[in-house]
């Protein structure tokens, strides 16, 4: 059916565009130059048509949160998209994963440091990575917890095949956006501490940020935004 698939199209450019105005508004609320937080394209929901609507439309980072899924997407479109793995990740998959991403904003144990370091040193890549920390509190979140954010980092950046880029948080699904917001900052203060504690020439990511609350997420200082319902769902 042409005309459905014609107005699905608008749609995902209108959702895009509204999205992107969002995120400068945002940036601008905040003081932040606009380019200072990239969109990372949720496509966990979305199928290859779709994928390659956003990417015609200008967009280069994919996120998705299961290896296996991004895999068979990553067959179709490879190196036309940067790809973001985003999802919680098991060992038995990291081959794989090293394989096609660019960044793991995942990464929540040592043993699965290891096993990333292990596998790009195989691949013979060095693989960027972000450390997932949970801000919440909530036992059922992934990422380790805020406290083990430093000793995790001082053994993880001894890895010599993974590269610590930043830390990665999800907030808890709440009614009111604005909840969020001491999760943002935490994540933020902690990324302030490490910024500190060892100096770099690269500023550290904060990956946060999602459809119900990238807002907030930009004005606590997110430089990366992982959007999908706001952009594909219609
Ligand atoms: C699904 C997902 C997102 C995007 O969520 P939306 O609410 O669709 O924007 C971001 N980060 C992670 C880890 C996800 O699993």
């Amino acid at each position: 059916m042409l005309s459905y698939c014609v107005a699905n199209e608008t749609m995902i450019a209108e959702n895009l565009k509204a999205v992107t105005q969002r995120i400068s508004r945002s940036c601008e609320k905040s003081g932040r130059p606009a380019d200072g937080v990239k969109l990372v394209c949720v496509a966990k929901e979305a199928s290859l048509a779709e994928i390659e609507e956003v990417l015609a439309l200008g967009v280069k980072d994919i996120g998705e949160n299961r290896v296996q899924d991004a895999l068979v997407k990553y067959r179709a479109i490879g190196g036309r998209a940067i790809w973001h793995l985003i999802g919680h990740l098991q060992t038995n998959k990291v081959r794989d994963a090293v394989g096609i991403s660019s960044l793991i904003h995942s990464v929540d144990s040592l043993r699965l440091a290891e096993a990333i370091d292990r596998e790009a040193k195989r691949a013979g890549k060095v693989q960027d990575i972000l450390i997932q920390v949970n801000t919440s509190g909530q036992v059922s979140k992934f990422g380790i917890s805020q406290d083990e954010v430093r000793l995790f980092f001082e053994k993880a950046v001894l890895y010599p095949n993974i590269s610590i880029l930043g830390l990665m948080t999800m907030a808890p699904e709440v009614e009111d956006p604005e909840e969020t917001r001491p999760c943002f900052r935490s994540l933020r203060e902690l990324r302030d501490e490490l910024q500190n504690y060892q100096p770099s020439t690269m500023n550290y990511e904060l990956s946060m940020g999602m459809t119900n609350d990238f807002e907030i997420a930009i004005e606590e200082g997110s430089t990366m935004v992982r959007i999908g319902r706001a952009i594909f769902d219609s």
